[in-house]
């Protein structure tokens, strides 16, 4: 039957990708339906009940600024929240939070099914409806025939997915959910290219087995890290503790001396898995001069026993995996109430996507998520938001947002992938930015709520915090930079506290903040120094934004330097050979392709911006 209510925007899943597209969609004011197999497991962690971390922890503060729920989400739904890297530089400090996966997953059903212009239906789609090359609509598993102007689909590990636990192997999306079978061989009679990839869980364990008294305790922050812009402590529930143990020789031991009942290292399992997440039995193997690996014991609630051994992902058969599990400190009865597994799944070559995560084969058909070839909620999240506003544009007749690398790791992830496309899960790191200082996790907000709000993503409540909020960063900046303070305005103890030592003349405020050892905050104890602020996130932007401005500065010229590089005209006949430092990959594609600007070349698949800086550097010495 054909529905009666024709959909601007039709999303396929409901994970981290397919809530964030959905809700994107619908907040722009486009009519959506989100079409997922079970409504009762709209936004379910398939993995570890943990948001955030370095440079996932940024993905999670764009989705947020540009109004997302995932930042909501981790907010109602952690129970134990650090700052990662809290001692380093500003660019590369990143939340993370310890998620109870029941009230996380609530918080997204609240989110979700109390979003205006949001339809949800559950069932699997088993066919999508192409005409002339353009999508239509969708089929479902009861052959219900649903219309949209534009289809994204985010169906994560479910395409063609198989578990292996041991030599052992079935079908199946996630443990207890069906594959997308249907799909994913229609899918594949459309020119996409295909390939496999895999990853993996580790056993989940009783808590109540496990013994704590030579565990190593690991609370969260105080005070708590918030992660959305315009969330609060009081929304966390209740706070609690992760633990540390290790593996030891006799781990590793017996890990390997069962590989030969391993699916990856017997070659059962052909796709490739995550490198920065890697399965216990890799690590053993790859790292084989480490004789411990450090494992987080993570609750994965506040009413529930089960925990999460984060660092023991494997696939090794059920009796390896206890053999193994009960060699630890602290787990030596422990008893394990699921069972590990890999999962092969079909990813498309993202590299057949537009910017905008549109398909360049099917007009209005859109990918997010892990069939991207990525790995992490984080990573589909933001994809799935980038791909739902750009199908609510299309839709609205609009031009597509792609943000640019220097704007956003939404915008890097996507040019890495639709660039270099990838050979194994992709996650974000920090080192994958370039302009990190410009991308930090505390600015995020500053780069793009504005933009989110012209969009039609960002609701009034929001944009007037927001704007509120950037009047009194503005503000203070400036007072900042006005007030100075004399060294007869200070306590001597209060100058040893704070500077080490009597201060030799008067100085601006900015001017102290500047000084590695002093902040915003130390100064609150000077009398002329006031009135500061109060507000966390308004003085934290203050002091970052007076302490790194030089570094600040001089990356914004390299980028507006770089802007500026992209007319820059490429002799027809450079011969590229000459060109050192380039890869013989690179060299070959520009060889073949012959670009006529640096800008035209930063654009050839598989061109890195490393490789661009090389080129550019080469063209000026010949100038
Ligand atoms: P998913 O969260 O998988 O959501 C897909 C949704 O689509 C589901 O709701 C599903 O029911 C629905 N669906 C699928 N097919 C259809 C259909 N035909 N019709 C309707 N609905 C459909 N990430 C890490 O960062 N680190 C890890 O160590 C890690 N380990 C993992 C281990 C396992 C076993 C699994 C399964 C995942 C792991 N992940 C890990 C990945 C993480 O879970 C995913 O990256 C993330 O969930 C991807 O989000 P998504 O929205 O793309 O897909």
């Amino acid at each position: 039957m054909l529905y009666p209510k024709n959909y601007d925007v039709i999303v396929v899943g409901g994970g981290h990708a397919g809530t964030e597209a959905a809700l994107a969609a619908a907040r722009m004011g486009q009519s959506t339906l989100l079409l997922t197999h079970n409504i009762e497991t709209i936004g379910q962690m398939s993995c570890n009940p943990a948001i955030g971390g370095i440079g996932k922890g940024h993905l999670v503060k764009e989705i947020d600024a540009l109004g997302g729920a995932m930042g909501h989400a981790a907010d109602r739904g952690g129970i134990q929240f650090r700052t990662l890297n809290a001692r380093k530089g500003p660019a590369v400090r990143a939340t993370r939070a310890q998620a109870d996966r029941v009230l996380y997953k609530a918080a997204i059903m609240d989110i979700v099914l109390n979003q205006e212009n949001l339809d949800v239906f559950m069932q699997s789609a088993d066919d999508l409806m192409v005409e002339n090359d353009t999508v239509v609509g969708v089929i479902s598993q009861m052959g219900v025939k649903f219309r949209a102007k534009a289809v994204v689909l985010t169906v994560g590990t479910f395409l063609g997915g198989k578990i292996h636990i041991g030599m052992e192997n079935h079908s199946g999306g996630r443990a207890g959910d069906p594959p997308s079978i249907a799909l994913a061989d229609r899918l594949r009679e459309l020119p996409f290219r295909v390939e496999r990839l895999k990853t993996g869980t580790p056993p989940r364990i009783d808590a109540r087995s496990i013994d704590y008294t030579n565990l190593q305790e690991q609370p969260g922050d105080t005070p708590t890290p918030v992660f959305s812009y315009i969330g609060s402590r009081a929304e966390h529930p209740k706070q609690i503790s992760c633990h540390i143990t290790h593996t030891n020789q006799k781990t590793h031991d017996i890990i390997l001396g069962s590989l030969d009942r391993s699916p990856m290292y017997s070659g059962v399992i052909e796709g490739i898995g995550p490198r920065y997440c890697p399965s216990i039995e890799d690590k053993v193997v790859r790292f084989a001069d480490k004789s411990s690996h450090q494992i987080f014991i993570e609750p994965e609630g506040l009413n529930t026993y089960e925990i999460y051994p984060n660092g023991i992902s494997t696939s090794l058969p059920f009796d390896v995996q206890l053999e193994f599990v009960r060699s630890m400190v602290g787990f030596e009865n422990a008893h394990i109430t699921r069972p590990g597994y890999a999962i092969e799944y079909d990813f498309f070559d993202p590299r057949d996507l537009k910017p905008s995560l549109e398909t360049k084969f099917i007009n209005g058909l859109f990918f997010a998520g892990q069939i991207n070839g990525t790995t992490g909620y984080e990573e589909a999240g933001a994809q799935g938001l980038l791909a739902g506003l750009n199908a609510g544009l299309l839709v609205q007749g609009k031009e597509a947002w792609t943000p640019k690398r220097n704007e956003a790791y939404i915008g890097v992830l996507v040019d890495d992938l639709i660039t270099c496309g990838t050979q194994e899960p992709y996650r974000m790191f920090t080192s994958r930015a370039e302009h990190r200082l410009l991308l930090r996790e505390d600015n995020a907000d500053l780069r793009l709520t504005e933009i989110g709000y012209n969009l039609g993503l960002v609701d009034e409540n929001r944009w007037r915090l927001f704007s509120e909020k950037r009047e009194q960063v503005e503000k203070e900046l400036q007072r900042v930079r006005g007030t100075c303070i004399h060294p007869s305005q200070i306590t001597d103890e209060q100058s040893e506290q704070i500077f080490k030592g009597k201060l030799s003349r008067e100085y601006h405020m900015d001017e102290l903040i500047r000084r590695p050892d002093v902040t915003y905050n130390s100064l609150r104890s000077i009398e002329s120094a006031g009135p500061m602020v109060e507000n966390e996130a308004i003085a934290e932007q203050v002091e970052v934004q007076i302490k790194y401005a030089g570094y600040i500065e001089r990356q914004q010229l390299e980028v507006d330097k770089q802007l500026k590089q992209e007319g820059t005209a490429i002799p027809d006949n450079l011969n590229y050979t000459l060109v050192s430092g380039l890869s013989n990959e690179v060299r070959q594609k520009f060889t073949d392709q012959r670009p006529v600007t640096v800008g035209h070349a930063s654009r050839i698949p598989g061109v890195t911006p490393a490789a661009i800086s090389i080129l550019i550097v080469h063209l000026k010495k010949k100038q």
